[in-house]
């Protein structure tokens, strides 16, 4: 067996990821990049998030979801990255089965939790999608969010009367 299949042995399958956000200056012209490097769908929308004052494309490749976001404020999350660091890759998404018992986790090693800037918010708390919560700490220069996907009737409830 060699290190790569020993890695594949190794890995923790409750951590998948679900998706990779990149901080862009702007979306128009990254997302032409994509599709015309990588073959990214023509028919890719552009969508503003309002609350979180981010114009956003969102493609899949192979199953995992790519996000270009850009700052809609001067002073917002992704202007300020890319002042520090330049384009690139901000943050990954880690869809986890169980958001307390992740953060939990890291939390024993030091880490902190970071505001939702968005929601106003530290730690686990209700979006569309799933339960969130934001690291302050960063590995290999990547944010951390961790998400915990809605079950069918957490959906529901969310969608009804927010959760
Ligand atoms: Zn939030």
């Amino acid at each position: 067996m060699d290190y790569r299949e020993r890695a594949k042995l190794n890995q923790d399958k409750s951590i998948r990821i679900k998706h990779m956000a990149f901080a862009v200056k702007s979306v128009d012209n990254a997302l032409l990049n994509f599709q015309s490097l990588l073959s990214v769908s023509e028919k890719t929308e552009k969508v503003i998030w309002e609350k979180a004052e981010t114009k956003v494309a969102i493609f899949y490749i192979n199953d995992i979801e790519f996000q270009l976001c850009e700052s809609l404020n001067k002073d917002g999350r992704f202007t300020n990255w890319i002042e520090k660091y330049g384009e690139g890759l901000h943050h990954i998404c880690y869809e986890v089965d169980d958001i307390k018992k992740s953060i939990d986790h890291a939390k024993k090693h030091n880490a902190k939790l970071r505001i939702c800037e968005a929601c106003n918010v530290y730690g686990s708390h209700a979006h569309p999608e799933g339960f969130v919560a934001f690291l302050d700490d960063e590995v290999a220069g990547t944010e951390i969010e961790f998400m915990q996907v809605y079950s069918e009737n957490e959906l529901k409830k969310y969608n009804i009367t927010g959760i």
